[in-house]
């Protein structure tokens, strides 16, 4: 089965990845669209059973382009899930506070808890991205950054989070007709930023700070997964699927029951 996670060590070259690729789930998008449904409701399951049991914690990172649907796969993937005991933090532009700190400062205390599924849209990882492409940090500094964010995910695996990272893989084009109806429709208009098409002409950097980073923090602990992303049904079909399985792995259960429950009589 072709999967689309980043053994460690590899070296990633982006052109290599197919963003309309489609090989993995072979069927079409009509059985696609089922199976995704099917498999939230699995998600909604293995989440209660994670909020019961309170042993695990889990953390989602998304990293794309503008417009690459990081928004997109999380309304999709956790429609359906309980609520309670996820968390969604979407990382900006660094407040002043913020940028008095280290780059992990702020991220540390967004991670999960025992029981909880944390969904980072965007991450510390725009620190080794967004900062290089503009000249803040270079190479060297990069370098250092990749060996720091590895030892800080190491210790959250450690310490028993399960850590899933996924680059939502779109081209050119696709982007180019994502931010053209984010013009169009007046209900995605609020979301169009100048900005954005200007950092779209740095494509071709961008490109590169994800293949740099990609290659060297897709890990044993918190392994990358570049998601083909130009269809929608297909990346979420293959992000829920990821994480069905990750959380199927934990084998858990649930909590015994308080000792004399069968004796309890309710009035
Ligand atoms: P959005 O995700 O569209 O709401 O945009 C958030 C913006 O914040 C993007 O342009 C990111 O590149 C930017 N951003 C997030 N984290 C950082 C960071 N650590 N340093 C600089 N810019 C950042
Ligand atoms: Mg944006």
């Amino acid at each position: 089965m072709t999967t689309y996670r980043v053994e460690p060590g590899r070296r990633v070259e982006l052109d290599a990845w197919d963003p309309g690729d489609r090989s993995w789930f072979e069927d079409g998008k009509k059985k696609g669209v089922r199976e995704l449904s099917e498999l939230r409701e699995r998600l909604d399951e293995l989440q209660a059973l994670l909020y019961a049991e309170h042993r695990h914690k889990v953390l989602v990172v998304l990293q794309a382009m503008d417009a690459g649907g990081k928004d997109g796969t999380i309304r999709s993937v956790f429609d359906g899930v309980n609520p309670q005991g996820v968390k969604v933090t979407s990382f900006k532009v660094p407040t002043p506070l913020e940028l008095d700190h280290d780059y992990l400062w702020r991220v540390h205390r967004h991670t999960p808890g025992r029981g909880e599924v944390a969904i980072f849209n965007r991450s510390h990882y725009e620190d080794v991205l967004v900062t290089r492409v503009h000249g803040l940090v270079d190479e060297a500094v990069c370098r250092r950054r990749y060996a720091h964010i590895n030892d800080f995910e190491r210790l959250l695996a450690e310490e028993g989070t399960t850590i899933l990272k996924f680059f939502l893989h779109i081209d050119l084009d696709e982007q180019k007709e994502r931010l053209q109806e984010r013009l169009d429709d007046p209900r995605k208009r609020w979301k169009f930023r100048q900005g954005d098409v200007e950092e779209r002409k740095l494509w071709g950097d961008y490109m590169r700070a994800y293949e740099d980073a990609i290659s060297a923090t897709s890990t044993e602990w918190a392994p990358w997964h570049i998601v083909p992303a130009n269809h929608n049904w297909y990346r979420n079909l293959y992000v829920v699927r990821t994480l069905v399985d990750a959380l199927e792995a934990l084998d858990m259960r649930y909590p015994d029951p308080e000792e004399g429950w069968e004796d309890a009589v309710i009035e």
